[in-house]
């Protein structure tokens, strides 16, 4: 064990700073070294103190950028300082964020840390679409998955997800979206089955592009910035809170 101050592994959500827990943005004052990810809304980095040292090291998801091993290095020799360090990640940092591969790097360190989580994608991404990732009588569960693997597209359990009323969260899933699919239909899986892509969530040019699975491609093509594709799932009519509530209210 160490006395110097503990890493804070912060979930930044996926964009607007409404959606960050109120100790993560405390955390986000005090601190005084912040490395955060690409994927991190502008609003919430406007929320640093002005004098921390800010590090991008600018990663998306699974992407290239700096290295993790650097991301790793970085990390620890700024903890070491007994600096109050934040480690800021898009979302939540529990799902798709490489957390555990940072915290074996403090561990090995002898560095302690705690995490903060954060909204992830997903959930904001089903509110905005006015719809619930799990119904009674729908499904039972809620499948959170990644397009993209280490190796390349990743391969999924493509029967179950076939089947109707399955719903899933795919992230990474923009470059992935004909392979996926390719492998649902040839599951069996109902070409209407349909697919939400949500552009941007929370962010000023959040949108939503409601697709089928036969359509799915062509969806995708029109998204320009992070996606998240939501299957199974159709957009409702909703009021959006973020940004458009004040046009409501006005
Ligand atoms: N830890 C993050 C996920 C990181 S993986 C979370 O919990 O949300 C990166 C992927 O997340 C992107 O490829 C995209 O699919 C999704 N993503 C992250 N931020 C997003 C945003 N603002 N809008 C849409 N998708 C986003």
């Amino acid at each position: 064990m160490t006395h110097l101050p503990p890493v804070l592994f912060i979930g930044a959500g996926p964009g607007a700073a409404d959606h960050l827990t109120l100790g993560a943005a405390r955390a986000l004052q005090e601190a005084e070294v912040v490395l955060h990810d690409r994927l991190v809304g502008d609003e919430v980095l406007s929320l640093i103190s002005p004098p921390a040292r800010r590090i991008d090291v600018g990663k998306e998801g699974f992407g290239r950028a700096t290295a993790q091993a650097d991301i790793n290095t970085l990390l620890v020799a700024a903890a070491r300082t007994g600096a109050r360090v934040v480690r800021l990640k898009g979302g939540d940092p529990g799902i798709f964020g490489r957390l555990d591969e940072e915290i074996a790097a403090l561990e090995h360190a002898g560095l302690v840390y705690c995490i903060l989580p954060g909204l992830t994608t997903a959930s904001v991404a089903a509110a905005a679409i006015g719809q619930s990732l799990t119904r009674r009588g729908r499904n039972a569960g809620l499948r959170i998955l990644t397009g993209q693997a280490m190796e390349g597209f990743a391969e999924q359990d493509w029967r179950g997800l076939a089947r109707a009323g399955e719903v899933a969260a795919i992230y990474m899933g923009k470059k992935s979206a004909r392979f996926l699919q390719g492998r649902l239909l040839m599951h069996g899986a109902d070409p209407a089955t349909p697919v939400t892509v949500v552009e941007n969530v929370s962010r000023a040019n959040q949108r939503i592009h409601a697709a089928t699975l036969a359509t799915l491609p062509a969806a995708v093509a029109e998204a320009a910035g992070p996606a998240i594709l939501l299957y199974g799932l159709a957009p409702r009519q909703v009021v959006q809170a973020l940004p458009q509530l004040e046009e409501v209210r006005a």
